[in-house]
């Protein structure tokens, strides 16, 4: 064997860095690092399965055996999504119009669900909305359609899954968080205290429904490369400008390692772990800047 100089083991650690698509296509390759059939047998019920991370997810659950449904407002999207996620994986996926501010279209999209697939293991809350805004410029109905979207409709949704099936037959429910309002991010005080709501409600339903079998919990992403979140939220500008440097894995993540992690949380390998949040940030939270006068720049070019 060759000398395993630091380009040796630049190859070697990144490899480790599964590959993503950065538009809403569905991988062009993949290896397993788990089980084919981990999820085998499985439905999984994904808000926001459409698009971004939510989309990434759907496919690496089909990856591992699971069957999908994926619901967000715009049938349209989830009805393309599911075309794509369908021929690459071969595994089946049911696209569903709903909107998580409310139930009683939550309540049919279940129904259908339950009707097409006779079951739900897996509800992946993943619908949100988010932009940058000082607070000073928020308008008061913003804020609130924030925590409508996010902190209510993940709490709507995985109340309609408890009663029409978790009660009685056990569950998972993964809440797509965020790290945002645990340094208090400068212009994002509608997503950051929407997000931490729902890390609450993660350890409220843990205990309470945890002897009904169920696990809660939340997975907190970083910066994530190839989502509307990255393009809105500053994510071209931190690359340009080295931003990620600071970040101690010196990147942002990719969606293929987000849906990983979720794939673990949503799995029996993690059949011990309840109401806990787990970072995926690449250690990002502890070290990067959160630059006021950067992101006010962002946020007035992007406005
Ligand atoms: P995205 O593609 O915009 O995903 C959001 C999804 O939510 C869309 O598919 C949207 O579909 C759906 N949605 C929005 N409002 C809805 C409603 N009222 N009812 C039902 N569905 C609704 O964004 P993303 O960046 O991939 O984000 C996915 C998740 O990761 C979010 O929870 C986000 O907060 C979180 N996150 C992302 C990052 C990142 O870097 N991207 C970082 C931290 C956390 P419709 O428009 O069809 O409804």
């Amino acid at each position: 064997g060759g000398a395993r100089g630091p380009a040796m083991a630049e190859a070697v650690m990144a490899a480790q860095v599964p590959p993503d698509e950065e538009a809403d296509e569905c991988l062009r390759e993949y290896r397993h690092l788990l089980s084919p059939d981990l999820l085998a047998g499985q439905v999984a019920f994904i808000t926001g399965g459409g698009s971004g991370i939510g989309f990434r997810i759907a496919e690496i659950f089909m990856r591992h055996g699971c069957r999908t449904v994926i619901a967000s407002r715009n049938l349209e999207r989830v009805t393309e999504a599911s075309k794509k996620l369908v021929s690459a994986t071969g595994q089946q996926c049911l696209p569903l119009s709903m909107d998580v501010r409310q139930p009683q279209t939550i309540v049919a999209a279940v129904d259908e669900a339950l009707k097409e697939f006779e079951r739900i293991n897996i509800l992946i809350n993943g619908a949100a909305g988010n932009f940058l805004c000082p607070a000073s410029a928020l308008s008061f109905n913003a804020f609130k359609t924030v925590i409508d979207i996010d902190t209510i409709g993940t709490f709507n949704t995985s109340k309609v899954l408890f009663e029409k099936y978790f009660r009685d037959h056990g569950g998972v429910i993964v809440n797509i968080t965020a790290t945002l309002s645990y340094r208090g991010q400068a212009l994002q005080v509608h997503a950051g205290a929407a997000k931490a709501a729902i890390d609450a409600m993660t350890r409220h339903l843990a205990v309470e429904w945890g002897p009904n079998n169920i696990r809660v919990n939340s997975l907190a992403p970083g910066p994530i490369t190839g989502t509307e979140g990255f393009r809105r939220l500053g994510g071209k500008f931190a690359e340009k400008s080295s931003l990620f440097d600071m970040i101690p894995l010196r990147r942002a993540g990719n969606k293929t390692e987000i849906a990983h992690s979720t794939l673990y949380l949503a799995s029996p390998l993690s059949s011990y772990v309840t109401g806990t949040t787990l970072v995926v940030d690449g250690g990002s939270w502890l070290t990067s800047a959160n630059n006021f006068t950067a992101l006010l720049g962002i946020a007035s070019s992007s406005a």
